[in-house]
């Protein structure tokens, strides 16, 4: 059983103009995700949601002003971007990059060897990734092309679910995995995810903008994020009412300093 625990968080981006104060983005957020629990952030564009990831993930453009991140009780801040990943942490990209040259199977392998600190035996990990492929529905020949390059919006994301079920994540924070794809990649993305929770009792961060994605993975706790912090926790029927009213309510109450 894992735990990571977010506490009263607060996250600068550093400003463009280099001359000017740095922006805050993430103003206290409190959260702990441990093993088979599935939470979702819910929020309207540009309340930090990203930035939450990417501070947890230990994107350098982010600065950590206060708070903690621990996971187990281990100091994340402390760590690299490969520690944490060694860790347990996997961060699936709202837009993930593109590496030219690197075939994708080369790339899962690597990734792969840095998580478990031994490279996976070739013939075992060529049946363990044609599986996992097929699982998804991905066309075997991906394993030959370069990572993300010239993938789909929905080719893309089913790498990244391939990824989590191959790297075996303790706690897996997935940033709008549900952004670009049509219903039937989205029916195997979610599968992929529910496969996760279930066979390695994974942890689930599910960041979204949208309450579609949760028909097909169930959380049991809905967070409420704006303006930079959780203003609101609750269960399923939490994202019921998002559905229904929109974020009126809870970016009203931001505005007025509730
Ligand atoms: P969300 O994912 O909820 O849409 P983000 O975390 O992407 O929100 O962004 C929150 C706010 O921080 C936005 O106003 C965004 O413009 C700003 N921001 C995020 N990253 C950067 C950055 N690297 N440089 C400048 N501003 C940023
Ligand atoms: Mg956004
Ligand atoms: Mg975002």
């Amino acid at each position: 059983m894992s735990t990571l625990e977010i506490r009263d968080l607060h996250v600068n981006v550093a400003n463009s103009d280099a001359s000017a104060e740095p922006i805050s983005i993430l103003k206290g957020v409190n959260l702990t995700v441990s093993s088979g629990e599935t939470h979702a952030i819910m929020g309207p564009n540009g309340s930090g949601k990203s930035t939450l990831s990417y501070a947890i993930a230990g994107h350098p453009k982010y600065e950590v002003t206060a708070g903690s991140i621990t996971l187990d009780g281990e100091n994340v801040l402390e760590m690299s971007v490969d520690e944490r990943a060694r860790a347990g942490l996997f961060l699936a990209m709202q837009y993930p990059v593109e590496v030219p040259g690197v075939s994708m199977s080369n790339f899962l392998r690597t990734a792969a060897t840095a998580v478990r600190g031994e490279a996976p035996k070739l013939r075992h990990w060529v049946k363990e990734v044609k599986e996992a492929m097929s699982v998804l529905e991905i066309d075997p020949t991906f394993g030959d092309r370069s990572v993300n390059e010239g993938f789909s919006g929905g080719e893309k994301k089913r790498h990244e679910i391939l990824q989590l079920g191959l790297l075996d994540p303790k706690i897996a924070i997935l940033d709008e995995t549900d952004s670009g794809l049509d219903v039937d990649a989205l029916r195997v993305v979610s599968e992929g995810v529910n496969r996760y929770k279930e066979h390695h009792d994974g942890g689930i961060l599910l960041i979204t903008h949208y309450t579609r994605i949760l028909r097909y993975i169930k959380p049991d706790y809905v967070h409420v994020f704006v303006d930079g912090r959780i203003v609101e926790s609750g269960g399923p029927e939490l994202a019921d009412e998002l559905e229904a009213n929109g974020y009126v309510r809870f970016t009203q109450a931001a505005a007025s300093g509730a």
